[in-house]
């Protein structure tokens, strides 16, 4: 719903620390990633400058990652050529199901199993996961992992984030939900792979970020974490 949810009396909604709907940008070697639309994304491209990308990759179909593809309609004008858009089968069909698919975009499907891939010629590695009963892919490109939505997965999935320094991965509440891992299984995740950074996003009005301490010890002392912001900035290797 982003923060602050319209009319919610809580402290973190009152003090309108804005959050809005999970997105991020990859930069890498002069080529533009979008991962997600959501319906903030025309406010996000405005405040943060997007003014056109190569490509747009999805992790699935919900509205908060894919509301706002329409407003991508000016990249398609200035470009004049179609956006491409690296997705699932399912998420292609999802979003079929949900509304038209605009001719913004040409559909690039990302292979059946969790692997290797290319996307606009680089390098990647796409794998799955689950929300509830939506399947999920993330993203790894170089030594950064990330990873949004997440509720249920394989042990095989540390396969693939094996050697990452970074990882951002979705908490969204303190307490673990049919639709997301929460906080201390979102750092428990975490400590099962080799990232040294690890940034929480998704976040809901549920976490204040001022007073939330990260649960759990760690066994690696180098971890650092810390709670995504709207705007962050992250270096990675590619
Ligand atoms: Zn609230
Ligand atoms: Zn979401």
């Amino acid at each position: 719903m982003g923060v602050p949810i319209i009319g919610c009396p809580c402290a973190i909604c009152q003090r309108k620390e804005e959050r809005l709907r999970s997105s991020a940008l990859l930069t890498i070697g002069g080529k533009k990633l979008l991962i997600d639309a959501g319906p903030d994304f025309r406010r996000q491209a405005l405040l943060h400058k997007v003014e056109d990308i190569d490509a747009l990759i999805l992790t699935h179909s919900h509205y908060d990652h894919i509301g706002g593809l329409e407003d991508l309609r000016i990249i398609y004008y200035q470009k004049k050529e179609k956006i491409p858009c690296y997705l699932s089968t399912e998420t292609l069909q999802e979003w079929r199901t949900k509304t038209h698919i605009t001719p913004l975009f040409s559909p690039y499907i990302l292979p059946e199993k969790s692997g290797p891939c290319t996307i606009e010629g680089l390098d990647a590695c796409a794998f799955y996961f689950w929300q509830n009963d939506t399947k999920v892919q993330g993203y790894r490109f170089g030594d950064l992992a990330y990873i949004t939505d997440i509720s249920d997965y394989e042990e095989e999935i540390f396969s693939h984030l094996s050697g990452i320094s970074t990882l951002v991965i979705s908490a969204c509440n303190l307490k673990r939900s049919p639709l997301h891992l929460g906080l201390e299984c979102a750092v428990a995740f975490a400590e099962k792979t080799s990232a040294n950074k690890v940034f929480f996003t998704h976040l809901s009005h549920e976490i204040d970020t001022r007073i939330v301490s990260f649960p759990g010890s760690y066994s690696n002392v180098e971890q650092t974490q810390a709670f995504a912001y709207d705007g962050l900035t992250i270096n990675f290797t590619y």
